[in-house]
């Protein structure tokens, strides 16, 4: 018989603003311990997406609603090595980085504020994160999606630094971007998230809050890891 050891938790809740670089740790996080990484953002702006691609009323709440029930949203193994963690598909439609849009940000958490809309969605989150063996990211995972995860972490930073963040992504991707733009965005998107009613971003009350201002990537996923152990 070796030393006893301690198995790694098997449901991780990592939880944070806008840019705060939970996908990019949390993908890291679920590849080394072999769990599957979930990003629930994708299944907001996937409606928000189909929402706008229909030029619905957005605030037509029991229209979106219906829809964030019925639509269907493709997660797949992704097709293109261009920084992407999977395909997402609607009506075998690529819409992986049209889900990324401007559009798509500035309208999502009008969408995601709708409690018929989260019911939905988090259900579904739900059924996935019980499974086990998993890295749910989100607004809410910690407090509503996975009450009872093993472990939860926000992850934190000045809406300055994730503006900075958000900024050299797109550049490194080729594109164009305004900084300043961008920060007013996140902003928003910030106050819009937390302010809601329902399921609003904020951490669990047992949650562990880093802030990552002064870490790097690599810093930020070494101590995550290090939580596992
Ligand atoms: O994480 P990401 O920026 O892709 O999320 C997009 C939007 O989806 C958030 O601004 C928020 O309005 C919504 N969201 C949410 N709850 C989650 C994940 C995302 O309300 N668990």
């Amino acid at each position: 018989m070796g030393a006893m050891t301690k198995s790694p938790p098997s449901t991780i809740a990592l939880d944070g603003p806008a840019a705060s670089g939970k996908s990019t740790v949390g993908r890291r996080l679920a590849d080394s311990l072999g769990y599957l990484f979930f990003d629930t953002g994708i299944m907001y702006r996937a409606v928000t997406w189909i929402a706008l691609d229909h030029d619905m009323n957005l605030k037509d709440e029991a229209a979106i609603t219906e829809l964030a029930e019925r639509a269907e949203i493709d997660i797949r193994q992704p097709s293109q090595d261009d920084g992407r963690a999977c395909d997402v598909v609607i009506g075998e439609k690529d819409v992986t980085w049209d889900m990324r849009s401007g559009d798509v940000d500035a309208n999502v958490s009008v969408v995601s504020a709708y409690a018929g809309v989260r019911k939905a969605l988090s259900e579904r989150q739900r059924q996935i994160g019980l499974r086990g063996k998993v890295v749910m990211v989100g607004r809410d995972i910690g407090t509503v999606v996975l009450p009872d995860a093993d472990l939860k972490i926000y992850m934190d930073a000045s809406a300055e630094e994730r503006a900075r963040r958000r900024y050299s992504e797109i550049i490194e991707r080729g594109g164009t971007a305004d900084y300043d733009e961008i920060l007013s965005k996140i902003i928003e998107r910030d106050r819009l998230d937390s302010t809601r009613a329902v399921a609003p971003l904020r951490p669990a009350a047992n949650a562990i809050i880093i802030d990552t201002d002064q870490l790097n990537e690599e810093q930020v996923y070494l101590r995550v890891l290090q939580m596992c152990k």
